[in-house]
């Protein structure tokens, strides 16, 4: 574990990512609902990196910042090639024994490959990269794009990053490079230092961001599996002069019996999703017994399931309420409650479905003797 705490990272982010599409830079789209950039500065952070630098074009910052959140990296201006951008965040790093060189266009960065980078080089090599060999024929075409001849392919490798080095030793081959000079990566800056690497097992998921079809592909790498939940709840009505669904308050002749707000619609959501993430039900989380859930806000409820979700590393692709009542009239308030759901569990709105219904008039809910609710949670996790 003292390895982890010895290597710095560098992000190279200064691309302006046209190829990608859409307008923005590649390091700010969103890959499965999160800026690209945000995939490879938490990787490098679990794995223990000290220090994340990233280079970053200057007028971007405050946009590279909102994506990072809170997460704690450090942002450096970057020049006019890459080359140039590593040698400023070089400069940047403050103390760290080994450096690992990435491109915020490969977001499917694994804890293993930083793992097999930082063994190789433990191991005594000068550098390590992560490299797959190439699977494709090769061929040389002339400036028409008509075939030349047909490369070897035996013993070439597509290049990936992180690259990794001990830091004072790449800091040597940028000194004794020009200053103008221009390299593909960082391997090429050793090696015009008389440096050599080794390369370790690369990793598909490592693929480059060039292509608008790229990230589509990545997020099928990336993918996890669906796991769908259901929730039921019902409510008996009572005194009162309101009721509260899907955390909007709306004005009723009578209100909804129960020990925390009676938020039957919430209180079927997080039953769903408790019932995605495999964790039990919400009255073993929040027991009706327990004094401080009285009169409770159920937002309380949701934000705790939104939490285990976050901890399970899965996301809440979509969730649909279905709401079961003959009084009040809940259409009037369908997108209030659809968007307060939204907001609460902070996803898309367009990811949230709420629903009304009647019994026309059969059973306890057709009787006005109470109300209740259903709902499903589609979640995306993480491989077991
Ligand atoms: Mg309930």
């Amino acid at each position: 574990m003292q390895q982890k705490a010895r290597f710095a990272a560098i992000i190279a982010a200064a691309g302006r990512g046209e190829r990608a599409g859409a307008g923005l830079p590649k390091q700010l789209r969103l890959l499965r609902d999160r800026p690209v950039l945000t995939w490879s500065v938490e990787a490098l952070l679990k794995a223990g990196a000290g220090e994340v630098v990233v280079v970053i074009p200057p007028d971007q910052e405050a946009a590279c910042r909102a994506a990072l959140g809170p997460l704690p990296a450090r942002f450096v201006a970057g020049g006019a090639s890459r080359t140039e951008s590593v040698r400023a965040g070089l400069t940047a790093i403050d103390s760290a024994e080994v450096v690992l060189i990435h491109d915020a266009a490969r977001p499917g960065l694994t804890p293993a490959v930083i793992a097999r980078l930082l063994a190789a080089l433990a191991a005594g090599a000068e550098a390590a990269a992560p490299a797959l060999p190439a699977a494709d024929a090769l061929w040389r075409t002339d400036a028409e794009g008509r075939s030349l001849a047909s490369v070897v392919r035996a013993g070439l490798m597509q290049v990936q990053t992180p690259q990794a080095f001990p830091l004072e030793r790449l800091r040597a081959a940028y000194a004794a490079a020009p200053a103008d000079a221009v390299f593909d990566d960082d391997l090429a800056v050793l090696r015009s230092d008389g440096g050599a690497a080794v390369f370790v097992a690369g990793d598909r998921r490592l693929m480059k961001l060039t292509y608008e079809e790229d990230l589509a592909m990545l997020e099928l790498l990336m993918g996890g599996e669906t796991c769908v939940g259901t929730g039921f709840d019902a409510h008996r009505f009572g005194p009162g002069g309101h009721v509260t669904l899907c955390g909007v308050r709306i004005a009723h002749e009578r209100g909804l019996i129960g020990h925390s707000d009676a938020d039957a619609g919430w209180h079927a959501l997080v039953d769903a999703i408790l019932g995605a993430l495999g964790e039990g039900d919400i009255g073993a989380h929040f027991p009706p017994s327990d004094p401080r859930w009285r009169g409770a806000d159920s937002a309380v409820f949701l934000r705790h399931a939104c939490d285990l979700t976050a901890a399970a590393g899965a996301r809440i692709t979509h969730v649909d309420i279905t709401l079961i009542c003959e009084q009040p009239k809940l259409s009037p308030h369908r997108e209030a409650m659809r968007a307060r759901t939204a907001e609460v569990l902070g996803i898309a709105l367009a990811r949230v479905s709420v629903k009304a219904t009647t019994t026309e008039g059969m059973g306890f809910a057709g009787r006005g003797e109470g109300l209740a609710a259903q709902a499903v949670a589609t979640l995306d996790r993480p491989r077991l």
